[in-house]
Formats: structure tokens, C-alpha cells, sequence
């Protein structure tokens, strides 16, 4: 018997987005990747970095990656004590709960959104505690006061798309003993944003990922802004040299080139509306999306069939097993033609 802590044995792992070998090609809409290149500064640092022999891997890299701390904090308006850098923003996540949720204490966050957090949680032997929504897309059952250590909010909500307002997010957090952490995956195609609160709410942070509007999924890079007190608690508990040098210098090279990323933005969202008008003429239910995807519901309501339609033409997208979600799918955004694809194929299953 190998001795495993009991909620290790017990617990299924997380799975994954499908990713195919290349060989025959496929429309990948399935994990809400980029469907164009990272910035060209990009390529070039992480080739400087690596230099002509490899040599400068022989050593570790810097410790706090602080380069790209300084870039973030010019950016967002923070001192750079407001921000830390993270192997994807799934090491803040899971670093925000080993520091505040303790074996039996609870975290909770709404469903449907991100589950991975159930998945960080039950390693910890965390509780985990959801909140549904109703038709208007409000949180159910929300308490006066939540007890709990973690709050994860999913702004905008991934699979769905919609956004929750400041004034909403303002309220809960008065409502939140712990942490609120908004999770803004999706934060750089959205026409608003919790930095504000950051500043103005003791209990407020905010994580980004650099895998969908910066086209890294591959990378692994992710950011939080909060008070330098959470930030502080989180650089205790991080692998001490938590990000390698390829990737810090990709981290700074992103987020200097900000024309890049706005249009690389604006394109995804102008395929964003041009697709859900596509779909909507084709009779789906498409929620109006903030991120890059969409949530859309055939006039059958079964997402399976059309899942396997697509899939049956080398088109992938997520289906969701989920009773709340699987009438629907969420497709990510990918390229005008891919989208053009998809609707193609879309027209084909019927
Ligand atoms: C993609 C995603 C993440 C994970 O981001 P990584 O930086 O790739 O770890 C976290 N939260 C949500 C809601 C996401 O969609």
C-alpha cells in the first residue's frame, strides 16, 4: 500500500481539454488557445535568453523575476510589490489555496465556472462549497456574510461568457470573510476589469493567464495583483525559482508589446460577433460572450450529437457532461476561416 494522505486515494484527477497529435490536422476549438502567434518580441527574447550554445541554462534563473514584475506594475498602475509572476495562472490558484485553506476549511466558487478549483482544493483537503446561477445569470443563494477562506469568481464566466459588474463584484467582496479572487483568464477581451477594486478593497485579487490573449498556452505564465500582504504570503509558499529563464524573458516580451495584443484582441472579438451571428442564423441560443469563446445551445438542445458531428469532420470543441451545460457547447474563437468552417459544418449536421 503506498502511503497516500486519504483524499489523495480518493480523489479522481483533473482532465484536461483534449489535445490531438498532429498528424492529420483538426480544427482546435476545444482549450480557448490563441489562434495566432505571440507577439515577434516574443520568439526573439526567449532566442536572446538561450543565446547561441545554450549557455545561459547552465544556471538558475532569477528568483522573483522581477523584470517582468516591473513591466506589469507599469502597466497595470501598481507598485511591482502589487505583483507576482507564476508558472500559469493555475500555480496562483493552487498557491492561493494551500495559503489560506487548511485541511476541512472550505473554499467555494460559482457553478458552472472553473473546475479545477474543486481539483486544487480536494489535494488540500479543502472543502469546496458552489454557488449556482439563476436565468439572469445572478449568484443563488449567496449569504450575508460568506465564511469561507477562497472565493473564486470567474469574470467573465468561462463557459459562459457573460461578465459580472464592479458594483457586483464590490458587493460580494463585502460579503467574502476571506479572499475574493477574481479570475480574469479571460480579463484582456472583456470591456471591464477588477484592477480598480484591487486598490480600492483590502480583500481583492486578481489573476490573469498569459496562455489565451498572449497566445502562451504553451509557456506556462500567469500573474496576480493584490496587496502586497497576499503577495507576500504567495512568494513564501511558490517553488523558489518558480518560473525558468525562456520563460521570463517571454513574460517580459509580451507584455511590452501592447499594440500586439489589442489587435490581436480586436480581431478574435470581430470573429467573436461575426461567428454568434453565423450561429444565431442557423437557430442556436448564443449567449453574448465576453471571452474567446462562445457558449452556444442548438435548436435540439443536445450537445453531444453536435459535439460528435464535429468531431466526426475533425472539428473539436468542449462538451460538457455537466447536466447545467450539456445542451450547449463552448467553442473557442479561432481564425475567420476556421470559424467559417464551423459554421459550414454546422449547417451539414443540421
Ligand atoms: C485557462 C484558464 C486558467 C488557467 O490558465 P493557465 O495560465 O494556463 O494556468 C485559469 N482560469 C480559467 C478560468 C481559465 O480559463
Amino acid at each position: 500500500m503506498l502511503p497516500l494522505r486519504k483524499n489523495i486515494a480518493e480523489m479522481s484527477a483533473y482532465v484536461p481539454g483534449f489535445q490531438p497529435s498532429d498528424e492529420r490536422p483538426w480544427v482546435k476549438l476545444n482549450t480557448n488557445e490563441n489562434p495566432y502567434p505571440p507577439a515577434p518580441g516574443v520568439r526573439e527574447a526567449i532566442l536572446a535568453e538561450l543565446g547561441e550554445s545554450g549557455q545561459s541554462l547552465r544556471k538558475y534563473p532569477e528568483a522573483r523575476t522581477q523584470a517582468a514584475r516591473d513591466v506589469a506594475g507599469e502597466l497595470y498602475g501598481f507598485d511591482s510589490d502589487w505583483i507576482i509572476m507564476a508558472n500559469g495562472s493555475d500555480e496562483l490558484i493552487n498557491n492561493l489555496i494551500r495559503a489560506c485553506a487548511g485541511e476541512g476549511e472550505e473554499i467555494a466558487f460559482v457553478h458552472p465556472s472553473y473546475s479545477y478549483y474543486s481539483t486544487l482544493a480536494e489535494i488540500q483537503g479543502a472543502r469546496v462549497r458552489t454557488f449556482g446561477l439563476d436565468e439572469q445569470f445572478r449568484i443563488q443563494e449567496l449569504p450575508e456574510r460568506y465564511e469561507g477562506k477562497l472565493f473564486f469568481l470567474t469574470n467573465p464566466n468561462a463557459p459562459l461568457g457573460f461578465c459580472f459588474d464592479n458594483d457586483f463584484i464590490r458587493e460580494l467582496a463585502s460579503r467574502v470573510d476571506g479572499l475574493l479572487v477574481v479570475d480574469e483568464a479571460y480579463g484582456d477581451f472583456a470591456q471591464a476589469n477588477a484592477l480598480a477594486l484591487v486598490r480600492e478593497l483590502p480583500n481583492v485579487v486578481v489573476t490573469r493567464t498569459f496562455s489565451k490573449s498572449y497566445s502562451l498556452a504553451g509557456m506556462r505564465l500567469g500573474l496576480a495583483i493584490a496587496r502586497p500582504e497576499v503577495i507576500g504570503a504567495l512568494d513564501k509558499i511558490r517553488d523558489h525559482y518558480n518560473l525558468d529563464r525562456l520563460a521570463q524573458a517571454a513574460a517580459t516580451a509580451a507584455l511590452k508589446d501592447q499594440a500586439y495584443l489589442a489587435r490581436c484582441v480586436e480581431r478574435i472579438c470581430n470573429t467573436r460577433e461575426r461567428f454568434s451571428t453565423g450561429l444565431r442564423a442557423l437557430g442556436y441560443e448564443v449567449i453574448p460572450s465576453q471571452g474567446n469563446y462562445v457558449f452556444a445551445t442548438a435548436p435540439d438542445r443536445n450537445g453531444e450529437r453536435i459535439y460528435q458531428g464535429l468531431f466526426d469532420r475533425r472539428i473539436l470543441v468542449r462538451y460538457f457532461t455537466d447536466p447545467v451545460l450539456s445542451h450547449g457547447l463552448r467553442i473557442s474563437i479561432g481564425t475567420d476561416e476556421e470559424m467559417d468552417r464551423t459554421l459550414a459544418a454546422l449547417k451539414e449536421i443540421g
